[in-house]
């Protein structure tokens, strides 16, 4: 029996990494984890549930709690906390603002990180692999994983995209508004993850100069040649 496919996928904000991990996972039949939506719908929660955000300890016990419903289908990703359908409300500014302190809480990730583990394989036992993606995949949560890809795009290529994405346009003024949200947001994260440089035995995908479709098609043939060279 060949073991599952599993295949991490980290990368910055802007680099395209949710839409091609999920159009991968498409392709190969296999499941899909977005990880970036944990920590969203935990802070999400932490905000309607009146948890202060710099409250290290009632975030993290809030972490080993909180009752998430993650889809893990890429046909149909949504997300649930607590019965209420939270999907679009996770990528809204407010919690897009909240994230960071969660994330950056240094008792939060062990938790999520489990979590995560748990569903990677949960998901790879059910379909016959699984591409999880968010910022630290590659490292901590599945250095194992049979495929790792480091994902980056240039900071103009991001901010363009995440502008396009958030406000309909990349003119000069959009871009401005969206900077602080992708540099500062990267910037923090960064402090507790290490997705600027690939690891080793990571390969690193630069998308600056690739549309979505040839981003997909050259993550597919690093997994290609990652199952044909254990052959
Ligand atoms: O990928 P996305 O922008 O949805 O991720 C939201 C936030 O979740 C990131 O800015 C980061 O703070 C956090 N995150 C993380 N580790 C991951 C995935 C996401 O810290 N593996």
């Amino acid at each position: 029996m060949t073991a599952p496919l599993t295949i991490a996928i980290d990368g910055p904000s802007g680099s395209g990494k949710s839409s091609v991990a999920r159009a991968v996972a498409q392709r190969l039949g296999v499941g899909y984890l977005d990880t970036g939506a944990m920590y969203r719908a935990l802070a999400w929660w932490c905000l309607a549930q009146g948890i202060d955000l710099e409250d290290r300890l009632a975030v993290a016990e809030a972490a080993a709690g909180y009752p998430l419903e993650l889809s893990t289908d890429p046909e149909h990703v949504t997300v649930s906390v607590g019965g209420t359908d939270v999907t679009r409300a996770i990528r809204e500014a407010d919690v897009t603002a909240a994230v960071t302190a969660v994330a950056t809480n240094r008792d939060v990730r062990p938790v999520l990180q489990e979590a995560q583990r748990r569903l990677m394989a949960q998901t790879a036992e059910r379909t016959g692999g699984v591409v999880a993606e968010g910022r630290d995949i590659t490292t901590v949560v599945a250095p194992d994983a049979r495929v790792r890809v480091l994902l980056t795009a240039s900071e103009e290529a991001r901010l363009r995209r995440r502008s396009t994405e958030l406000h309909g346009s990349a003119d000069a003024a959009a871009v401005e508004a969206t900077r602080d949200q992708v540099v500062r947001r990267d910037r923090a994260d960064s402090t507790v993850s290490a997705f600027t440089e690939a690891a080793e035995g990571v390969v690193l995908v630069d998308t600056s100069d690739l549309d979505l479709d040839e981003s997909i098609e050259a993550v597919l043939d690093v997994v290609a040649t990652a199952t044909e060279s254990e052959r």
